[in-house]
């Protein structure tokens, strides 16, 4: 089967991320996924944003300056829906104010807004029942265990809004994904959910989640994993090395190992502009991943570009 193209946050090399533009792009330049990233905003209802933190894509910095945190960062729990949905949604910028990708769209302009998991699940339904499309979803739960600690329990919240549109089956067209491996066990065993479930592989220095992502990545790791969950989400630098004499990337192994024990395997993040070592250009990170590799599928910022290399390999193919 063709890997499935999942669109990383949207068209987010096109459009500022996990806007409904973004999403309708995406949606036009023909990916088989949709990604939502979720978290809770103060009154408990459920946005699409990549952070807990709104400070790197929005204006609250210059209209709520008393309402940072000791650290400095303005978080999505402290406000309202309504205040969320009035900020302006920029280009990412890093710590410093300037582009994280700069060659992207320009920091600090245009008119984008955060929208909520129901209204863009909304927008995804209508799409697909208009134009007689099948494009499926993607939901991460966010950092469940803060958002515990914060007063907020957010996976029946999160099933609760999927369930409203249908995302409840094996078979519906939806992935569930989720770097928190004890989140997934719940979701699963207690929670009773029934849909596919994605283990997102990070590293542990990232404190994403208590997970020991190094453990999950041994074949024992692997073997419990596939007890839960459907697929695994790794990192692209999971999946392979440079090869000592020419420096050529060669297979970690750990793709063949998954997929050996029925997990697929959907690395993250595949970005024309951001090129992991050993690769000159996104065509030849995509066709190693795809041809030599072999993945199921992938998170990419450049839907569009995916989907021209995956269709040229399969005409030469
Ligand atoms: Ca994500």
């Amino acid at each position: 089967m063709a890997p499935v193209i999942i669109a990383h946050r949207g068209a987010s090399a096109y459009l500022p991320e996990h806007t409904l533009p973004a999403k309708a792009l995406a949606y036009a330049m023909g990916a088989d996924f949709l990604e939502q990233d979720v978290v809770a905003t103060r009154d408990d209802e459920l946005v699409v944003l990549h952070d807990i933190y709104l400070d790197r894509v929005t204006d609250v910095a210059t209209r709520y300056p008393d309402r940072r945190r000791p650290d400095r960062r303005y978080y999505v729990r402290d406000f309202d829906l309504e205040e969320v949905k009035a900020l302006n949604v920029w280009e990412r910028v890093k710590a410093d104010g300037n582009a994280v990708f700069p060659g992207r769209f320009p920091v600090r302009s245009g008119h984008f807004r955060i929208h909520t998991l129901d209204e863009e699940l909304t927008l995804i339904r209508s799409l697909n029942e208009t134009t007689g499309g099948t494009t499926g979803i993607y939901p991460e739960i966010k950092r469940p265990a803060w958002h515990r600690e914060e007063g907020v329990d957010i996976a029946p919240l999160f099933l609760s809004v999927l369930d409203k549109f249908d995302y409840r089956n094996r078979d519906d067209n939806v992935y569930v994904q989720c770097f928190d491996a004890g989140e997934l066990e719940r979701l699963r065993h207690d929670l009773g959910c029934k849909m596919k479930l994605i283990q997102l592989i990070g590293e542990n220095t990232w404190g994403e989640a208590q997970t020991d992502y190094k453990a999950l990545r041994t074949d024992a790791g692997l073997r419990q994993l596939a007890q839960t969950v459907d697929g695994i989400g790794p990192w692209t630098k999971q999946l392979y090395e440079l090869g000592h004499s020419a420096g050529a990337p060669v297979s970690t192994g750990m793709v063949m190992a998954a997929q050996e024990l029925g997990l697929a395997v959907h690395p993250y993040t595949f970005r024309a502009d951001d090129l992991p070592p050993g690769f000159a250009t996104f065509e030849e990170l995509v066709s190693f991943f795809v041809g030599d590799l072999a993945i199921d599928g992938l998170f990419t910022d450049f839907p569009d570009r995916a989907r021209k290399i995956l269709t040229d390999l399969r005409a030469h193919g």
